[in-house]
């Protein structure tokens, strides 16, 4: 329903009348808290069965106006996207392979029972918030600082009945984004749960909406009490396929040069990070597997040495390493941590490599930047 032709994503501006003051944003570009502090404006678009979508602006960054009846509050009719914007050195701004968020936005709308948003109508809207708060995109002197951008989709429909929603509101908000890791990247250690399982087939994994990520709590929790940063999660029917962590997907250096990640089952997410590091780890010469990895070809992997170096890839910290596994009677460490940080040298390289492609420094013969 609602797809509508591209002319009302014609984004009106409405600027705010007391931008933060060069000095507020100095400061807070200097030291940006990872999704915690906005740039000055907002994009808003509203849907609804009889229009169709309408009233795309740029606008104040301010609350929004929801009724406590609104569908999204009562059952997570809910998705989003998550993506950076990133200042080469020469000044200009890039968005690393937008399409692909647009692509996986469509998708999970379909999933949601959401209307569609025209994919071109999406990287549009982009567009327009990081033209009017460009100043916001942190400068390239300091590494791996970007503008985050966040995509989303509520139902805003005030109705109790559980049916698709007949309003709906799309936005994008964007918070400047520092160095995941202060000094360089830093080894996570994961917890592996059976007890919690993130999602199944049929439902709503592949799919990038809020549900996941409250089902993925309970894990997380159980993670952090058990002494871990992150959790990893299992496929729901057997409990012994490996899925992803809560935000990041997963990949296996094995000593003869090979990197094994899990295949896209239907209930893991497919990252956008994920698909370049697949293309990027094929371009430094290393054979890439894509398949079904169970937990114990994790676990024996470690311990036999055939592993020899793990780690998980997302936008916003995008690639890190993982140092330690541990489950309810187990725990092992991988890698030498008196090294690098307890790098290792491939997770280093394809590291690097997406880094400088997204910052410019190497061609980008793909055409990922937009
Ligand atoms: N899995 C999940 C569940 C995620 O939330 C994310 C972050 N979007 C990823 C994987 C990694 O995806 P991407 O590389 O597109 O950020």
């Amino acid at each position: 329903p609602g797809v509508t032709t591209t002319d009302a994503w014609d984004f009106s501006v409405e600027l705010r009348s007391e931008p933060a003051s060069a000095e507020v944003r100095t400061a807070v570009l200097a030291n940006p808290a990872f999704g915690k502090t906005f740039t000055d404006h907002m994009v808003v678009a509203n849907w609804t069965v009889e229009r169709g979508w309408h009233d795309a602006r740029v606008t104040a960054f301010a609350p929004l106006t929801v009724s406590p009846a609104a569908a999204v509050l009562h059952y997570s009719q809910e998705i989003f996207e998550g993506l950076k914007a990133y200042r080469h050195g020469d000044g200009s701004v890039w968005a690393f392979r937008p399409d692909r968020n647009a692509a996986r936005f469509t998708a999970s709308a379909a999933r949601l029972a959401l209307p569609q948003v025209p994919e071109d109508a999406f990287v549009s809207a982009l567009r327009a918030l990081v033209t009017v708060d460009e100043p916001w995109v942190p400068s390239s002197d300091s590494d791996e600082t970007s503008l985050y951008l966040r995509p989303y989709m509520i139902a805003t429909e005030a109705a109790l009945s559980v049916r698709p929603a007949h309003e709906v509101l799309f936005g994008v908000i964007a918070s400047p984004a520092g160095p995941y890791f202060d000094t360089g990247p830093k080894p996570v250690s994961i917890w592996l749960t059976t007890s919690t399982i993130r999602a199944t087939p049929g439902g709503t994994g592949a799919a990038k909406c809020g549900g996941n990520y409250a089902a993925s709590l309970a894990g997380l929790a159980e993670a952090v009490a058990n002494n871990c940063e992150q959790v990893a999660f299992v496929d729901a029917v057997e409990h012994k396929w490996l899925e992803e962590i809560g935000s990041m997907n997963l990949f296996f250096v094995y000593a003869d040069g090979r990197i094994v990640t899990p295949g896209l089952s239907g209930s893991i997410l497919e990252g956008v990070t994920r698909a370049s590091v697949v293309d990027l780890a094929a371009d430094l010469g290393h054979k890439v597997e894509e398949r079904r990895v169970s937990a114990d070809e994790w676990k024996d992997g470690m311990r036999s040495g055939e592993i020899t170096e793990v780690f998980a890839s997302g936008t916003a910290a995008v690639i890190t390493p993982i140092g330690r596994l541990a489950w309810p009677d187990g725990d092992l460490t991988i890698g030498d941590h008196s090294v690098d940080h307890g790098v290792g040298p491939v997770t280093k390289s394809v590291r690097s490599t997406l880094l400088d492609l997204q910052y410019g420094r190497i061609p980008d013969h793909r055409g990922w930047l937009t």
